[in-house]
């Protein structure tokens, strides 16, 4: 199995390299991960600027790793396309720091680097362990190799990434791991008000988070009931129960000229 192993925290990351250090038992990994941290940077890919890549050294791997002064997506388009000898088997993205639940995977930088991998033609997932006081990235490393392990032996259909979240709590009290849906978050004040030394006004999201919404099968309760959550993802964002209705309001009738 050859796994091409990325993040959106920065290719230092504890989390990072510890995925990297747990996927060498069962495979051959290749580290392509942004230079810097780049948390929250969602999808977006560099266009307007060169992409430098430096071959770096990751403390106790023997392993080739590649910083990339881009985004996760730009690493593993460059790394499929450019960096690696062969197509991986297995785009691999975190540990993240924190968790990706809910709506936040449409901000989050890691799960993007895996739906990349999927539209790369590549099976991949995205992995992040929840905050907590100490972040102790050993048993998510062996969550990575037991879903490598799953998803290896079964059809994940393309298109289709899985975005799982370990709660931060010893390994002891994990309770199993669940397949959720995401869930939904809700934040408020998200930005404070604030002045600099010349007395300007300026804005800094904050983001506290006021509602979460329950029930059994959702991504959020699973960690909260200390589950690993195991959610498949796509991203065809079509709703394919509006097209009719759509075409009944009558968009498909209107002739939109200049004469109008
Ligand atoms: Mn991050």
């Amino acid at each position: 199995m050859r796994f091409l192993v990325t993040n959106d925290d920065g290719i230092y990351a504890e989390g990072l390299i510890q995925l990297a250090s747990s996927l060498t038992d069962i495979g051959d990994v290749t580290v392509v991960a942004p230079e810097n941290e780049r948390s929250a940077t969602g999808h977006a890919i560099t266009m307007h600027f060169p992409l430098r890549v430096r071959k770096v050294k990751l403390p106790g791997l023997d392993i080739d790793a590649y910083a990339v002064d881009g985004t996760p997506a730009d690493c593993v388009k460059l790394g499929i396309d450019k960096l690696l000898e062969e197509q991986p088997d297995f785009v691999f993205s975190g540990i993240n720091r924190g968790s990706n639940l809910g709506t936040d995977v449409l901000y989050s930088g890691t799960v993007a680097a895996a739906i990349e991998g999927c539209i790369m033609g590549v099976r991949s997932a995205a992995f992040s362990l929840l905050l907590g006081d100490e972040m102790d990235y050993a048993y998510s490393g062996k969550v990575a190799k037991e879903v490598a392990k799953i998803i290896s032996s079964n059809d994940l259909p393309p298109n289709t990434l899985i975005n799982v979240n370990i709660p931060n709590v010893s390994e002891e009290q994990i309770q199993g791991m669940k397949v959720t849906r995401l869930g939904r978050r809700r934040y408020s004040k998200n930005y404070e008000k604030r002045e600099d030394p010349r007395g300007r006004t300026y804005y800094w999201l904050a983001g506290r988070l006021i509602e979460e919404e329950s029930g059994t099968d959702y991504d959020i309760n699973a960690v909260n009931d200390n589950y690993v959550s195991i959610t498949p993802l796509h991203f065809d964002l079509t709703n394919y129960n509006m097209i009719e209705t759509l075409k009944s309001w009558g968009f498909e009738k209107e002739t939109i000229s200049k004469a109008k």
